[in-house]
């Protein structure tokens, strides 16, 4: 009987404590980009200090590592390059040494060195005509991983060539929504995610117990899902050409650029990577866009616990090993 009564009780405190937990959303630009930020919180004040922290760890990534802040460490990187190496902080040098390694094993498809690039590329509807192919290949001539060059000892960054640059367009997202995760996840939060325009990461469950989901867009028609996902601490990161593009006689060039042409890469329309940080996942799916979804799917199936989904410019699905479509190429 007294078991009985106690596990009753038990049953009672555990239902209403549970029942005092709910989603708290903001959504705000960080970053230069759209920020969906959740928590889960036993009150509103306790969710909106949540998402404060989230937002302010945020913020503090973008100071380390954006290039147009004057004052951020990579800034002082790119202003040495040829000239001398720069102490960073050893969230930095992390950071750049993990590039360096997705560089490596995507063969220089990846490469944050990307940004010296001069912008012969626009994407704002404003190019009429093709670059000449001499002006693709000079706009690549300071691009090379290779002449990054670490010193784990002194903690310092060298870019060896003067007009070299470094850039996180395409990891910073990702490393942010890691990073508010991490914090988040320390102080004790049970579930949240953070959305940085499609590269999101999450933990814990929903409110009603549910797990986080997400959903794949049907390339033919933005506003419709074709595919839901549960998602348990784990990272999506999506990255599309139908936002920023360019086309040329019926051919479209997305923003993301082969490091060793010149040429914006085409024939992939999105790519989505599952993995479990969303760095990793923002760097795959950048690196996929470039080197193509045969080559992209093999790396993809090489790694553990990552897969993805590709969706081509004939608008057909390439999935990786471990991903079952619910509704395949429906609607
Ligand atoms: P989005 O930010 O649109 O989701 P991505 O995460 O794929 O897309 O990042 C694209 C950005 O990455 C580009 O705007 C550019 O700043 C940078 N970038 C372009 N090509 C490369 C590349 N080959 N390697 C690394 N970064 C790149
Ligand atoms: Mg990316």
């Amino acid at each position: 009987m007294k078991v009985k009564y106690i596990f009753i009780i038990l049953f009672l405190f555990i239902f209403s404590a549970n029942a005092q937990f709910k989603k708290y959303d903001k959504t705000l630009k960080l970053m230069g980009s759209r920020f969906d930020i959740s928590v889960i919180a036993d009150s509103p004040e306790d969710g909106e200090k949540y998402i404060a922290i989230a937002i302010s760890e945020i913020e503090r990534i973008e100071r380390i590592i954006s290039s147009w802040d004057k004052n951020s460490e990579t800034t002082l990187i790119n202003q040495n390059a040829g000239i001398q190496p720069v102490k960073v902080s050893k969230e930095l040098f992390d950071l750049i040494n993990r590039s360096l390694q997705i560089s490596k094993i995507t063969e220089g498809a990846f490469d944050i060195s990307y940004a010296s690039m001069d912008r012969i590329w626009k994407f704002d509807g404003s190019m009429t005509v093709i670059p000449s192919a001499e002006a693709i290949k000079r706009s690549v001539e300071k691009v090379g991983y290779q002449n990054i060059i670490l010193n784990a000892n002194e903690l310092t960054v060298f870019l060896k060539f003067k007009g070299m640059k470094i850039g996180f367009g395409a990891v910073g997202k990702g490393y942010a929504a890691d990073k508010a995760k991490e914090l988040l996840q320390k102080l004790g939060v049970k579930g949240g995610l953070v959305n940085a325009s499609g590269d999101l990461n999450c933990w814990g469950k929903q409110d009603d117990r549910q797990s986080w989901k997400v959903g794949i867009t049907n390339p033919l028609n933005k506003n419709k899902i074709f595919s839901w996902f549960d998602i348990d601490d784990r990272a999506v990161v999506t990255s599309g050409n139908y936002e920023k593009y360019v086309n040329f006689n019926g051919k479209r060039y997305t923003h993301i650029i082969n490091p060793k042409t010149g040429y914006p890469a085409s024939g992939i329309v999105s790519v989505s990577v599952f993995a479990p940080k969303a760095e990793l996942a923002d760097a795959l799916a950048t690196s996929t866009f470039v080197m193509g979804t045969g080559v992209g799917i093999d790396l993809i199936n090489q790694l553990k616990e990552v897969d993805c989904i590709v969706i081509d410019d004939n608008n057909k699905i390439h999935t990786s090993k471990g991903i079952q479509l619910k509704n395949s190429n429906k609607s």
